[in-house]
């Protein structure tokens, strides 16, 4: 499995930087394991192994970001890992720092000091899961409900699974 991600990691992080993320990428798996649900799981393996069914992936010339009218990104989870408006909608949502919005970070494989993995893994599932209904239905986010359509992936979330719900309240308690 180690070197299996390694080899799928060479596409996101240059030369050992690969081999160091896969071994994180193991550890956290084992450590999420009882802290999420498995679609969050799931979300994440296929985000690692770049199989979100984006443009680029079809290699058809990418269409625009669809997570905000306003955004000059394009389809792809290169932008999708950075882009500053799903970045600004889980500050909102999650309160998590808009300090270090990179790849690594998104993938929950360099979490920064104050991050929840758990939380991070289920944004890659919210994200995922709208992008794939926004591109079915050929729609783009309107800048002001990017942070409500996320906040219902986490919603549906956290009526499933209740370490994810505990979180949350966390969140919004602290
Ligand atoms: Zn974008």
């Amino acid at each position: 499995m180690h070197d299996f991600l390694a080899t799928k990691f060479s596409r996101w992080f240059p030369g050992h930087e690969a081999t160091s993320m896969a071994k994180k990428a193991i550890k956290l798996s084992e450590n999420l394991r009882a802290q999420v649900p498995p679609c969050v799981l799931h979300a994440l393996l296929v985000s690692w192994l770049n199989a979100w069914c984006t443009d680029r992936r079809f290699q058809k010339e990418p269409r625009a970001c669809v997570l905000s009218e306003q955004c000059k990104g394009r389809d792809c989870i290169e932008h999708y890992a950075v882009c500053e408006h799903m970045w600004n909608a889980a500050h909102k949502k999650l309160k998590v720092s808009m300090s270090r919005c990179s790849i690594s970070r998104f993938f929950a494989l360099e979490p920064l000091i104050n991050d929840d993995c758990a939380i991070l893994a289920a944004n890659v599932y919210a994200v995922l899961s709208l992008t794939n209904r926004l591109r079915a239905s050929n729609m783009r986010c309107s800048a002001d409900s990017l942070h409500t359509e996320l906040w219902e992936a986490h919603r549906t979330l956290s009526i499933q699974h209740k370490g994810l719900r505990k979180r949350c309240i966390n969140i919004w308690t602290a």
